[in-house]
């Protein structure tokens, strides 16, 4: 079993008491809409709490989806490329430059539902652009963070 440092869990704990105080706070909170400074907010302390601070600032956007709470993209630009020149499921970080973007949904039902939609791309992010994971989807990379979810008062689950 890995041993897990004192700063780690004190970090996790610090993150687990901020995320109780405002979901006490916020206990009332029906159709939560997110602004982009909550959302750069909670970016930063989850990235601490659970991330170890290893995860890029990228461009965050809230966006209006239909069938998404949130989305964590890769984007390359092969539009000069030849047709079939990248296989679309795989991502090429070493053959091209890749740009990173977390997309937020602008309504959800509690700041809970928010939060773990949040923490769930960032695990994402975590595979593009630590892992470098070429795949970066529900695979053992992702589920890899469950217990560190857990210990934060956080649910990892496959949908968000
Ligand atoms: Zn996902």
């Amino acid at each position: 079993m890995k041993k897990t440092s004192k700063k780690t869990v004190t970090v996790r704990k610090q993150l687990k008491i901020r995320l109780e105080n405002t979901l006490t706070m916020r206990k009332n909170t029906r159709n939560f809409r997110p602004t982009h400074s909550i959302v750069v907010t909670w970016f930063k302390h989850l990235n601490k709490g659970l991330f170890g601070n290893q995860l890029p600032a990228v461009p965050m956007y809230l966006v209006r989806m239909t069938n998404d709470w949130g989305r964590c993209w890769a984007n390359w630009d092969n539009r000069k490329c030849k047709k079939g020149t990248y296989d679309q499921s795989v991502i090429p970080y070493d053959k091209t430059d890749v740009s990173f973007a977390i997309e937020i949904h602008t309504k959800y039902p509690t700041f809970r539902d928010f939060v773990e939609t949040l923490a769930h791309e960032m695990v994402h992010l975590y595979q593009m652009t630590v892992l470098k994971d070429p795949y970066s989807n529900h695979n053992a990379n992702f589920y890899s963070f469950k217990n560190k979810f857990k210990s934060a008062g956080l649910t990892l689950s496959r949908t968000g």
